[in-house]
């Protein structure tokens, strides 16, 4: 615990509450526009899936998952 867990908080509250963010948001491998999903991120150009994790998009092309 820290401000390092204090600034995760904001930033699952600033996502959460604004979800425009996606509009600033895209995919670190193709720039591609992403698309919300229940639980996950997915890149509307090239398939590529991203988690979320309590909250927080990880936008890591390391882990993202390739998507039919
Ligand atoms: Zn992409």
């Amino acid at each position: 615990m820290g401000v390092s867990s204090l600034l995760c908080d904001s930033v699952v509250n600033v996502f959460m509450l604004d979800p425009r963010l996606l509009d600033i948001l895209c995919c670190p491998a193709c720039r591609g526009d992403l698309e919300a999903r229940a639980s996950d991120l997915k890149c509307k150009a090239c398939g590529l899936v991203y988690p979320i994790e309590d909250g927080i998009p990880v936008l890591l092309v390391d882990r993202a998952v390739k998507e039919g």
